[in-house]
């Protein structure tokens, strides 16, 4: 019983670690089977620019959008990621600590909360690892062209291992997976995997090591989609549910813009059906009067990990509204603004602003990533007022709680909402990817105002 109730509180919770893209990518032909001088020139630029919604890393616009000061906060992050990277270039959620400087003394959390020294529940590591890659390559970073040599290694080694975990079954319900476990929620390591080397590809432009396998993991999300609605943990699942869809459209956008920018080639019409059908699927599970979006159904509180963290971290439920943020990017992603319910959407974030409070006596917690990380993408893109206050509460939560020092230095205690199930790692890449909401996703230009 415990078990399985860890299972499906597990899933929801493992969903804040994943992301995932889809699609039915081809190599383009004009790009992979292009010169070899051609070749050469593409793997060996770091051109973000490919795509209008990515570009913004190129320059990382910070003092244009509110991102002022959180730079060196950004890059603390990574680089204790990069302290805790494993040889053969994976992150463990698990054991990471075997990378600390002192593994029998390891990374801890502060003022004794929670005995353990941040580790996941099993099985996620290469959702934990697609999570660091994504956070590098939120800054711009890739394995062709990084900030730091320390950086482009390491996704470079990070690379080697995740395509290491790709299925070469020839079955439909496996062919291009990555990241298989015997968990139920695996497919979120799918999921982000795929968008980690979405992204990759998106930036550096290396068809030749990266097209083939993003475009096979790609198909696998497209395969495996609901007709007409979302995504769950199994291939085309009777039910879908909101954390997995989003984290999978998500991956469809990043497929969306590597074919639009010639680097696959995709059916554009299957990419539209995809984005749709999730759009459908959000539209559904959105409480009409509250304007909440559930996790598989109207409204509903969604999946918890609260039985597991027993009475250490117990959180406000009522602050913690994911699908509904990731559902307000996601919609500003695909044309709509000032119209319900995307206005209710936002009304809900704007009075649920970060706050770095751990449980303590009877309060209970207001920590997390998962949260914080989508309402800062989607908040962003609201701007103006809304923003400017949302951004003063955002920055105070995650600055102030950034540990300082020790091999500690950079992460953040994962004591948030699904911190036990992604772990340190985990807590640290979300940090930096909502710290990178400033340019990691450009500004979508508001649709012009109808004549009529
Ligand atoms: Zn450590």
């Amino acid at each position: 019983m415990l078990r399985q109730n860890r299972m499906r509180l597990g899933v929801a919770a493992v969903a804040a670690i994943v992301f995932i893209g889809l699609g039915v990518l081809v190599i383009s032909a004009s790009k992979g089977r292009a010169s070899a001088s051609e070749k050469v020139e593409a793997a060996t630029q770091n051109d973000w620019t490919r795509s209008a919604r990515y570009a913004s890393r190129a320059d990382k616009q910070t003092g244009k959008s509110g991102g002022t000061g959180t730079a060196k906060n950004v890059k603390l992050a990574l680089d204790w990621l990069v302290r805790h990277q494993a040889d053969d270039g994976s992150w463990s959620g698990e054991n990471y600590s075997v990378s600390c400087r002192k593994p029998d003394d390891p990374c801890a959390n502060q003022d004794g909360w929670h005995a353990s020294t941040g580790p996941s529940l099993p099985g996620f590591d290469v959702g934990v690892t697609g999570l660091a890659v994504l956070a590098m390559a939120g800054r711009g970073n890739t394995h062709i062209e990084a900030e730091k040599k320390e950086y482009r290694e390491s996704v470079d080694r990070a690379i080697t291992w995740l395509l290491k975990q790709q299925s070469e079954s020839t079955d439909d319900a496996k062919r291009g997976v990555i990241g298989h476990s015997e968990r139920e929620e695996w497919i979120y390591n799918h999921a982000i995997a795929t968008m980690a080397l979405g992204e990759l590809l998106l930036g550096s432009g290396d068809v030749d090591r990266l097209a083939a396998p993003f475009l096979a993991a790609v198909e696998y999300c497209l395969r495996g989609q609901t007709k007409g609605y979302g995504w769950k943990y199994t291939y085309q699942s009777i039910m879908s549910d909101s954390s997995v869809t989003m984290w999978m459209a998500n991956a469809v956008l990043v497929a969306k813009a590597c074919s639009e920018a010639g680097l696959i080639k995709l059916d554009a019409e299957k990419i539209e059906t995809s984005l749709s059908s999730a759009e459908k699927w959000i539209l559904a599970v959105t409480a009409k009067s509250s304007g909440v979006v559930g996790y598989q159904a109207p409204g509903d509180e969604g999946s918890r990990m609260q039985g597991v963290y027993g009475k250490e971290f117990p959180f406000d439920k009522g602050k913690m509204l994911p699908h509904t943020a990731a559902a307000l990017e996601f919609a500003i992603t695909r044309g709509k603004r000032g119209v319900e319910p995307l206005l209710k959407w936002e009304g809900l974030l704007v009075k649920t602003p970060p706050e770095w409070k751990p449980a303590r006596g009877s309060e209970l917690s207001s920590i997390s990533f998962y949260y914080w990380y989508y309402a800062a993408h989607a908040m962003f893109q609201i701007g103006d007022k809304p923003w400017k206050k949302f951004n003063k509460s955002l920055k105070t939560a995650l600055r102030k709680s950034q540990r300082t020092r020790g091999c500690e230095k950079g992460s953040w205690d994962p004591i948030g909402e699904w911190g036990i199930a992604g772990g340190r790692v985990y807590s640290t890449a979300m940090g930096a990817l909502t710290l990178e909401c400033y340019y990691r996703h450009a500004k979508e230009e508001q649709p012009k105002p109808k004549d009529d």
